[in-house]
């Protein structure tokens, strides 16, 4: 588990000491910094929320509204909660805003990797044959996914069908968050949901803060650049997250929809600074899935919009959208910036 973007909080002093709290949530790790007079009644209810959504939301806990929502595919409507309704709409309409690069019924691949390492020269489990790849491909397809908000009811068109929402769940969780503490009357406020990073208010002295986005190639929280955000939220898809090496070869975590396998963009990471943390959330999946070109494409189709994508050791290029150029600074220079 690690963090693919990481808060630098430069001078503390000058906003005073934050509530702070770091704990697991969501399978993933958690760190809130909260200022201000309600700041740990915050925390404490953004926890609670964070619980309650992974009851919610979760792929894995058989338990779960997704879970009982994915166990009837192919049987009609569903009702669902009031969450998972919200998500699996946003998700919808993102996986058809990115021309099905990020894509919500993505699940069936995703479970046969099944990448959960991290480590160099992990082993895992054996590369799944192609057959079986070539058997669920045709199960991916978000325009089976149907959500009546007004209903508060879902359906998958086809037996075998599934919703994963780990490309998306952590961002609607990062909102929700920042929904509390601006509901709590919170002054500044900096939550990290394992990338997502969303921020209320403004940093020291009034000024941005300097959220650091992860080097790729570095373990251990090592920075490649930062980036100068406040009221908004900056969230990373990266391939160093989770991965298995075999034979020479990286096998990570986001696959593309297109293929069935690991998405191969000459992407190594990609971070996406938007108001909006659902949307900024698919968004740098879906990128990573597109690769420096496509990608680019997207944000600049988004109005204010920005993004950040780095490929990989072997061209150590960096790209930076125009409206990010001057909030942008580089530590890594062996790295160098490039225009798309
Ligand atoms: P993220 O770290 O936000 O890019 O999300 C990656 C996670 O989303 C993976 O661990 C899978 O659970 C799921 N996933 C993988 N590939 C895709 C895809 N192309 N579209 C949607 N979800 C995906
Ligand atoms: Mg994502």
């Amino acid at each position: 588990m690690s963090l693919s973007t990481r808060l630098r909080d430069v001078c503390r002093v000058a906003l005073g000491r934050p509530f702070e709290r770091r704990e697991i949530r969501m399978g993933t790790i958690v760190t809130q910094r909260v200022w201000g007079a309600n700041a740990e009644a915050a925390a404490d209810e953004v926890s609670r929320e964070l619980e309650h959504l992974e009851r919610a939301l979760s792929f894995h806990s058989p338990e779960s509204d997704l879970s009982r929502f994915n166990a009837n595919a192919g049987r009609g409507w569903t009702p669902v909660s009031a969450d998972l309704l919200r998500v699996l709409e946003r998700a919808r309409a993102c996986s058809e805003l990115t021309g099905g690069s990020f894509d919500v019924t993505a699940a069936p691949l995703v479970r046969l990797w099944n990448i959960h390492g991290g480590e160099p020269g992990r082993r895992g489990r054996p590369i799944p044959p192609k057959c079986e790849i070539e058997r669920l491909l045709p199960l991916v397809d978000n325009r089976d996914l149907r959500v009546d908000v007004h209903a508060g009811s879902a359906s998958l068109a086809r037996p075998g069908q599934m919703v994963d929402l780990g490309a998306i769940a952590k961002g609607y969780a990062a909102d929700r968050a920042r929904e509390i503490y601006v509901e709590s009357g919170v002054r500044s406020a900096v939550v990290d949901i394992g990338g997502n990073v969303a921020l209320v208010g403004r940093g020291p002295g009034g000024l941005p803060w300097r959220v650091g986005i992860q080097h790729p190639a570095e373990r251990q929280g090592g920075l490649i650049a930062t980036l100068a955000a406040s009221d908004e939220s900056v969230v990373t898809s990266g391939d160093y997250e989770r991965f298995v090496e075999s034979g020479g070869a990286r096998y990570h975590h986001i696959i593309d929809p297109a293929t069935g396998y690991p998405a191969r963009s000459g992407l190594t990471s990609a971070t996406v600074v938007c108001g909006d943390s659902t949307l900024a959330d698919a968004l740098a999946t879906a990128i990573f899935v597109l690769g420096p070109e496509r990608g680019a494409q997207l944000v600049d189709s988004f109005p204010g919009i920005g993004a950040v994508l780095i490929t990989d050791e072997s061209t150590r290029r960096v790209y930076v959208t125009d409206g990010l150029r001057d909030r942008f600074t580089l530590l890594d220079k062996r790295y160098a910036i490039h225009e798309i």
